[in-house]
Order: C-alpha cells, then structure tokens, then sequence
C-alpha cells in the first residue's frame, strides 16, 4: 500500500544574510521572511507528507497566528509528520524536492541539503532528490522577490 502526497510553498525575501533551506543555512544577501525560519523547502516537504496522509497542510496544524511558532525551528513541523506517519504505519518511500529561485544558487549546497534531508527523516541519501530551477527571470521568484518549493512524496507501508 503506497501514497502520494505534494507540497508547495512560497516565501518573499526580507532584508538578511541568510536563508533556511532544508534545514541548511546557506549565506546570502537577504533572507526569508516568514513566521517560523521560512524555511520553503522543509514546508513543501512537510506539506507533502501532510497531503500523503490526508492530514490537511502545515498551516492547519502549525498556524501562524499561535506565537508558539513564532521564529521556530522548521524541523519540527518535518520530524511531527513523519511521525504522525509511523503512527499509521507509514514510512517515507521516496523525497523528490524542487528548490525555485534565480538566487541564492542552489546547486553548490545541493548535497549539503541532501545529507540534512537524509538525516532528520532517517532516510537514505539515494532516496532524496534536491533539484533547483530558475523561472528564466519570469515572475516572482524570475525578478528574485523571493524563493518557491514543490515536492513530491511517497510514502510506503511499513511490512
Ligand atoms: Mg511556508
């Protein structure tokens, strides 16, 4: 028995030095703005994994209107429905995660991000998949006025 969840999520950058990408700082010249870390990465993913399991979205059960999350560490949210998965006996299959941004690059900090993946879901490397595009200077993120993420996920049940 398998299911099949995606996740998106936007946020605009702020003035900064860094942002939070799959729980990886990575240095720039502005970061996200957001009520948690902003990290957009983790939120499609967690949302992803929300979708799999039928659960609603990250907002539903972390809203940002509750100060509890104010500035909190985004691994929580992940590490919260990977666990509400095991609950139903789930395990994560397989993590295909798409970065969307004309900066900071991507693909330098690509394994970083990967191996950070791996370690908070417990999952092997080679079932993690980081990719980053640009929108070729097209829309918001084309005119760098912030960082989009989508990602897909599978989940298995545990034998
Ligand atoms: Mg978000």
């Amino acid at each position: 028995m398998f299911r099949i969840g995606t996740g998106f999520d936007v946020h605009a950058f702020k003035p900064g030095n860094k942002v939070n990408l799959c729980g990886v700082e990575i240095p720039f010249n502005r970061s996200l703005a957001g009520h948690s870390d902003a990290d957009v990465a983790l939120h499609a993913l967690t949302d992803a994994i929300l979708g799999a399991l039928a659960l609603g979205d990250i907002g539903l059960h972390f809203p940002d209107t509750d100060s509890r999350w104010k500035d909190s560490n985004s691994e929580i949210f992940l590490t919260w429905s990977i666990k509400e998965a095991k609950k139903r006996n789930y395990e994560i299959s397989n993590i295909d995660l798409t970065i969307i941004c004309e900066k900071p690059k991507i693909n330098s900090h690509r394994e970083r991000l990967i191996l950070n993946l791996s370690r908070i879901c417990s999952l092997d490397k080679n079932r993690i998949n980081v990719k980053a595009t640009t929108t070729e200077r097209l829309g918001f993120t084309g005119r760098e006025e912030g960082i989009a993420s989508m990602c897909s996920i599978l989940l298995n049940e545990i034998s």
